[in-house]
């Protein structure tokens, strides 16, 4: 199986309470060959009960990286999949967990990705979900669609595994092609989302106070795109022009004001 495929790819649970079941998920996936987890604000961990359960992939836990929030743990990767075991009144896109594998294991050829699981009582929040590009949600019978966390683990590595062996299994990423991009990553997005949302104050046409979830729909536009670090970077020139613009403008008023 492709090792360095696979070293891109990390799974990240948020708010775990039961330490079985971050010990359960680390089993599940080294099954797949998955090893790296992130676990955001555990309620309990390092824990004997998650080491129980672990059954032998217990190096998994002793090598997790504990957060204290889901942009740390996203840092560095350019591709963020949510999973919901619900579909929600936010409108985010939705994929099908085939679908979900490919594109994990296309975009981890040659950058980092990273899964996202919730809290076993209440799953993600949708500010949580506004970080990521897509939702994906395991196929269920439609009033009873709340897997175990660890189940849920398994089914999404199983499903990157699979498609990870249908694009071959060679032991070695493949070359960088001739004009490969450098897709973004998920802190320079942020820092993309921070500077428009800012820049949209400043040009008065974003109220804070009332904020009608135009910084959301901005996301879900951005999402839909595959942006490099090239093009995150015009589009803060961008902002940084207008920002001056606005600055030099606000000046000549105050001037004409004072004379
Ligand atoms: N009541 C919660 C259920 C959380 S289950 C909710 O409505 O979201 C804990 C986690 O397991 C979820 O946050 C999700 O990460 C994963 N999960 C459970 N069932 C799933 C499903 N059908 N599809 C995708 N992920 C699922």
């Amino acid at each position: 199986m492709n090792q360095t495929l696979f070293k891109n790819i990390r799974i990240v649970l948020v708010g775990t309470s039961h330490p079985g079941n971050i010990g359960a998920a680390a089993r599940a996936m080294k099954t797949m060959g998955l090893s790296r987890l992130y676990l955001v604000e555990p309620k309990q961990f390092p824990d004997h009960e998650a080491t129980a359960r672990a059954s032998g992939a217990d190096h998994l836990l002793t090598s997790a990286q504990v957060c204290t929030s889901l942009p740390e743990a996203l840092e560095g990767c350019s591709l963020v999949i949510a999973t919901t075991a619900r579909m929600r009144t936010l409108s985010w896109p939705i994929m099908e967990p085939r679908e979900m594998g490919a594109k994990v294991v296309e975009v981890a050829a040659e950058n980092e990705c990273a899964i996202v699981f919730g809290r076993e009582r209440t799953g993600l929040t949708n500010e949580e979900l506004e970080h990521c590009r897509a939702a994906v949600k395991i196929p269920t019978e439609a009033d009873f669609s709340s897997l175990n966390l660890a189940a849920a683990v398994q089914i999404l590595s199983y499903e990157v595994r699979q498609a990870a062996l249908e694009i071959g299994q060679q032991e070695v990423a493949p070359e960088k092609e001739v004009g490969s991009v450098e897709l973004a990553t998920s802190d320079q997005l942020e820092g993309f989302y921070g500077h428009l949302e800012q820049t949209m104050i400043d040009i008065e046409f974003y109220d804070p106070t009332k904020p009608k979830y135009l910084m959301r729909r901005f996301r879900r536009l951005f999402s839909r795109t595959d942006m490099e670090k090239s093009e995150v970077q015009v589009m803060r020139g961008l902002l940084t022009a207008s920002q001056k613009m606005v600055q030099k403008a606000s000046k000549k008023t105050e001037n004409k004001k004072q004379s």
